[in-house]
């Protein structure tokens, strides 16, 4: 699943191609006729990423909102528009690029009091600066719920997947079964700062790189990330404990990240 700073990345390479263009939209696979009609024929004024969700603002004052759940993916190219590849779902040709979307987990029209719903119930966005970080902490140390669990929940702190989950938290020497509230006020400044960082690198990167000092290489993760899918740690060579949290893939160093008693 496509982590945050790959949806803060969407928004950053699609604003200049559609903000302040009338749109035409259409949807080539035929799944969102009516959505497109709602929308097509109005200026786009925003490209806003929350967390994993992106929404498209219009001048009518509708919202295009797309969640790419698992299988999702954006292609972008300069116009003329082409066939369309696959089903895409919603096409948007503005005068210079035609943007397709296909696969969405969610693809909706909302309207001004819906976005504003929708907005409300996503946690504080690492990647925004008018994030409240003081609502993430709130929920984190009241939760009895793993830490681990916790940075996946979008509605806690929005952005986080599931790699650098796994690889915040090693570096933090977090392990991610500790309670939320047993998470101190500091270590959670460096959850957060941490986060800024790896995330803001991931946007410009358009790649997850948690190894400091590495850069984008060819191979997926490689060299780029610390523990995420690794047999030892980097920091002290002990086994990587490989454990399921929340249905998702976890690791950590239980000899750097010391696991809580029970
Ligand atoms: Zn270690």
């Amino acid at each position: 699943m496509p982590e945050g700073h790959t949806i803060h990345r969407a928004a950053r390479d699609q604003r200049p191609m559609l903000i302040g263009h009338v749109l035409d939209i259409s949807s080539p696979q035929g799944r969102f006729l009516e959505g497109a009609e709602r929308i097509s024929g109005h200026v786009c004024k925003a490209v806003e990423a929350y967390g994993k969700h992106l929404l498209y603002d219009f001048s009518n004052g509708m919202t295009l909102h797309i969640h790419l759940g698992l299988f999702g993916k954006f292609r972008a190219i300069k116009v003329p528009a082409d066939e369309p590849r696959g089903a895409v779902r919603v096409r948007m040709i503005s005068a210079t690029h035609v943007v397709d979307i296909n696969g969405p987990n969610t693809c909706e029209v909302l309207d001004m009091s819906g976005r504003d719903k929708l907005v409300a119930r996503i946690g504080p966005d690492v990647l925004r600066a008018d994030a409240d970080r003081e609502k993430a902490w709130k929920k984190i140390s009241k939760s009895r719920s793993a830490i681990g669990q916790l940075l996946m929940d979008q509605a806690v702190i929005a952005g986080i997947g599931n790699i650098y989950r796994s690889e915040i938290l090693w570096r933090q020497k977090l392990h991610p079964n500790v309670a939320g509230k047993d998470v101190s006020r500091e270590a959670f400044e460096q959850i957060w700062d941490d986060s800024v960082a790896l995330l803001e690198k991931g946007v410009k990167h358009n790649a997850i790189i948690t190894v400091d000092g590495a850069v984008k290489a060819r191979s997926k993760y490689g060299e780029r990330v610390n523990i995420f899918n690794k047999p030892s740690c980097p920091a002290c060579a002990s086994a990587i404990r490989r454990f399921e949290i929340a249905k998702r893939r976890a690791f950590a160093c239980e000899t750097c990240q010391i696991a809580p008693e029970i």
